[in-house]
């Protein structure tokens, strides 16, 4: 199977048609240029100076992700629970729903420029 590579800039995958050689990095010119727009602009600030695949994010959606974190890490400690105390599979399937439940979007989660 295929490693999945992500666009440094916008994280959509990347579909590389040659992947022999050198690895695509973004998925099209606009984020490639983006890209280079947003170092040209950091660059020679003196304020920040970031890695090329660094992501700056704000704490309230840093803290939003984590919160989800949180729900799906006690949704899995609830299904474990149910495992070690061999509940029926009804139980079962209900605790798997909510762990799904849980699970959300956060497999999609992208980031955005
Ligand atoms: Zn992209």
């Amino acid at each position: 199977m295929p490693e999945t590579v992500r666009c440094t800039w916008c994280s959509r995958k990347i579909i590389d048609a040659q992947p022999t050689g050198r690895r695509k990095k973004y998925c099209s010119h606009a984020c490639r240029q983006r890209a280079y727009e947003r170092r040209r602009l950091m660059s020679g600030t003196g304020v920040l100076q970031l890695e090329e695949d660094s992501v700056v994010v704000r704490r309230a959606e840093l803290e939003s992700l984590q919160d989800r974190l949180y729900v799906l890490r006690s949704a899995v400690e609830v299904l474990q629970a149910a495992v070690d105390d061999n509940a029926n599979s009804a139980e079962l399937v209900s605790v798997a729903r909510e762990v799904v439940a849980a699970t959300g979007d956060l497999d999609r989660l992208w980031i955005s420029p």
